[in-house]
């Protein structure tokens, strides 16, 4: 079955899915697609529990909660989600984008965003031998419920912010953690080193930390209970056992099938205009992560903009005739009416 649609959004994270307002301010409507099973993006896979401080008007708020926020924010405009499902190919015929998607699904579309973030999200592995079978039994990269790792003994590997923030996080209810790292430098926010060092220091603190490699995993009655870390700076060798191993040495961008759509790329990334996040291609814009111009800083307030800018930009392109202008939803009739508000308190 082919959907016919004004605008096809690849990828259903924060900025996609306030793409999906944006829009519907301006009148369009637009079809979602996602290869996760659910909306939210990094957010709500990477650090859903986590707090989000530099949204502006939110003094703080939870990751999945800004997510949950903004899919009712855009819900007015019932967008249509298709989830689970990776878009593989866009192709443009006779002024229409034809989407493919790996389930079957195809839409014809005006006009396409790309706001796919990362690309897919392949999780660095660890590389140990014999290690990947343990994969989703007892060795993670991504903390779904952090109810799992109450009074368990966790051993976390990496150096990078997600690594020290999930460490200080489950300290605050795991009955250890153990962080290791390849190296004494961390990537982290000095801030949280420094925590976890203070931590690391007080005796029955519950947190210590290592520095070496892993060549080798424990494993008893074909169960994973430990590893051996081995220290560059004396050889020395220790053995780290124990419930539950977390790893997050980083994501590898991987922008799967959209490096094939004859996009401009930029180091994995897509360049775009600032003056309405466009692509090389015109009809196909992109926002959020995945794009690329000077100035570009990977935050989610960065991607609203865009959002903004490419509603317009995409109004544009699918309607010439139509003379723009800046409506504010705080005074327009015309707004309250499309978020089915009345203007008042
Ligand atoms: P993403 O959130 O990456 O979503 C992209 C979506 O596209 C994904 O769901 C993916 O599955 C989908 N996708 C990709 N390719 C395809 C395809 N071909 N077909 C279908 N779907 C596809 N930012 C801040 O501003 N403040 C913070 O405090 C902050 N803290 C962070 C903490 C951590 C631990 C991390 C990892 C990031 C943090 N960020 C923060 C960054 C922020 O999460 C990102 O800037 C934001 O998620 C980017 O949103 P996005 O919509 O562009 O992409």
């Amino acid at each position: 079955m082919r959907t016919e649609t004004e605008v096809v959004i690849v990828g259903a994270g924060p900025c996609g899915i306030f793409q999906v307002f944006e829009l519907g301010l301006l009148d369009i409507k637009c079809d979602v697609v996602d290869s996760l099973p659910r909306i939210g993006g990094q957010c709500s896979t990477l650090y859903a529990d986590k707090p989000i401080y530099d949204i502006p008007g939110y003094p703080v708020v939870g990751a999945q909660n800004l997510v949950d926020l903004l899919e009712k924010q855009s819900s007015p405009f019932e967008p249509r989600y298709h989830l689970g499902q990776q878009v593989t190919q866009v192709k443009k015929q006779d002024n229409r984008f034809e989407v493919l998607t790996s389930t079957g699904t195809e839409f014809s579309a005006g006009c396409i965003v790309i706001a796919g973030g990362l690309g897919a999200f392949d999780a660095r592995p660890l590389r140990t031998p014999g290690v990947s079978k343990y994969e989703g039994v007892n060795l993670h990269y991504k903390v779904e419920n952090k109810e799992k790792y109450r009074d368990k003994n966790i051993v976390i590997l990496g150096g990078g912010d997600s690594a020290l923030d999930w460490a200080l996080e489950l300290h605050k209810i795991a009955k250890s953690v153990t962080l290791v790292h390849r190296r004494e430098e961390f990537r982290a926010q000095p801030a949280s080193v420094l925590k976890m060092k203070e931590l690391s220091e007080e005796s029955g603190g519950g947190m210590s930390c290592h520095i070496g490699r892993i060549p080798e995993i424990i494993e008893k009655n074909d169960s994973l209970i430990g590893i051996k870390v081995v220290s560059f700076e004396d050889n020395s060798e220790k053995e780290v056992l124990f419930d539950e191993i977390l790893v997050f040495y980083g994501l590898s961008p991987n922008l799967g099938p959209i490096a094939d759509w004859g996009l401009e790329l930029d180091r994995r990334t897509i360049a775009v205009d600032t003056e309405k996040s466009q692509t090389s291609v015109p009809g196909i814009f992109a926002i959020g992560d995945i794009v690329s111009y000077p100035g570009k800083k990977k935050l989610i307030l960065s991607g609203f903009h865009e959002a903004a800018i490419a509603a317009f930009g995409i109004q544009n392109y699918l309607y010439p005739e139509i003379k723009q202008r800046l409506q504010f939803t705080t005074t327009s009739p015309a707004l309250h009416k499309k978020l089915k508000v009345d203007g008042t308190l």
